[in-house]
């Protein structure tokens, strides 16, 4: 039997309830689809930072870089700072497999109201894309005069021709895939004048190869506008790592809640595994209450099945969620119900069990 070796890390909040849930549905799936998966569930995150200093094991990465996918919960604890966390586990593990892509689809599922007045669904279905490896988030930078009134700190985005040139060609590719066929490059190029320039003509050269891609750019200040007030114009986005982060927010939100929405960390090579996981954060004011979603983490579970290449057994997966989400009894209190994460769980792996497309 297909076996694929899932490593699981749950991290911290409500990413262990989460993850808890994703795992008995990915296991379902399997069951349901004729396949097997093999799942290593890690204490990685912030207990064991208080415990021994580290978030992973010595050589951790050594332990999953063979395995087909990661899931993971989130990073995040109150008495911990954030730079800290980040840093130490998801970035730590991002970065060394060179997970480039991060991939966010926005829809309005079934049975959720956007907060935008004007869509009642289909006119919201975008896919983003997040550079994910340089940029702002590159960790360059420093301080100097520590304590003192000249003290002084820098972060200086890296933006290099071979990374904005191999984002660019996934964002192409990806839209190329939809049947819209559109993508809009996000920038800022007109205040920064050096890596954003760079940004757009490395776009420019690219689409020169999608001649059947049609394509805008946008400044971000603008795209936030166009989000909220035209969002039927937009399809696939591509932008840079703090751009896209911010914007993946704003969509998650217009979509409905931060709960439903997933994203995958790509290294599309697949010299190393991506890893898969809900966009939101360890949401302290919720954890341990059994109330957080789990569909931002099912439906992360769909890209890590198209990933693996297990077509069908993501769409029925796709479909079981929204089977669940259009029935409003089971919609947990971040989209206005009572529903538990157990609750909807049990819901989606039933609706998988009696799914037979
Ligand atoms: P958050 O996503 O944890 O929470 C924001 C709000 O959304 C909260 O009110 C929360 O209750 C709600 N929410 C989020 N996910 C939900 C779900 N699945 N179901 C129901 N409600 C949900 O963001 P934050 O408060 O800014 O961050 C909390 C911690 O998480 C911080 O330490 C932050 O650094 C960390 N964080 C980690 C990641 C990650 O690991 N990928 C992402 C974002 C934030
Ligand atoms: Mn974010």
């Amino acid at each position: 039997m297909r076996t694929y070796k899932i490593a699981a890390i749950p991290g911290d909040g409500i990413g262990t309830e989460v993850v808890a849930a994703g795992t008995k549905v990915l296991e379902v799936c399997a069951r349901r689809d004729g396949f097997a998966v093999s799942v290593d569930q890690l204490d990685w995150g912030s207990e064991r930072y208080k415990k021994t200093g580290a978030f992973m094991p010595e050589r951790g990465l050594d332990l999953i870089k063979d395995h087909d996918a990661i899931l993971f919960g989130s990073a995040g604890a109150p008495d911990v700072p954030d730079h800290i966390t980040l840093w130490g586990l998801r970035l730590a593990i991002c970065q060394p497999f060179d997970q480039y892509a991060n991939v966010r689809p926005t829809r309005v599922l079934p049975g959720i109201v956007s907060p935008l007045r004007k869509v009642s669904g289909p006119e919201l279905d975008w896919v983003i894309v997040r550079e994910n490896s340089e940029g702002e988030y590159a960790g360059v930078g420093g301080r100097a005069h520590r304590g003192l009134p000249e003290e002084v700190a820098t972060d200086v985005s890296i933006f290099t021709r071979a990374g904005v040139t191999r984002i660019m060609r996934f964002a192409f590719e990806l839209a190329r895939s939809r049947p819209r066929k559109l993508l809009t490059v996000v920038t800022k190029s007109n205040a920064q004048r050096h890596a954003m320039v760079m940004w757009d003509e490395i776009a420019a050269e690219v689409a020169q190869a999608y001649p059947d891609v049609q394509w805008d750019k946008m400044l971000v200040d603008a795209m936030t506008m166009r989000m909220t007030l035209r969002p039927e114009t937009i399809d696939t986005v591509v932008a840079s790592n703090l751009h896209a982060d911010i914007l993946s927010d704003l969509a998650a939100a217009l979509a409905g809640s931060l709960g439903i929405a997933p994203t995958a960390n790509l290294n599309p090579e697949r010299k190393f595994p991506s890893m898969f996981e809900p966009i939101h954060g360890s949401a302290f004011d919720i954890a341990g209450k059994g109330i957080a979603n789990p569909v931002g983490t099912f439906w992360s579970g769909v890209m890590m099945l198209e990933h693996l290449g297990e077509k069908g057994a993501a769409a029925r997966l796709m479909r079981a969620i929204e089977r669940v989400t259009a029935d409003q009894n089971l919609h947990t209190p971040d989209l206005g119900g009572k529903a538990t994460t157990e609750e909807v769980t049990v819901a989606v792996c039933d609706a998988l069990l009696g799914d037979n497309q």
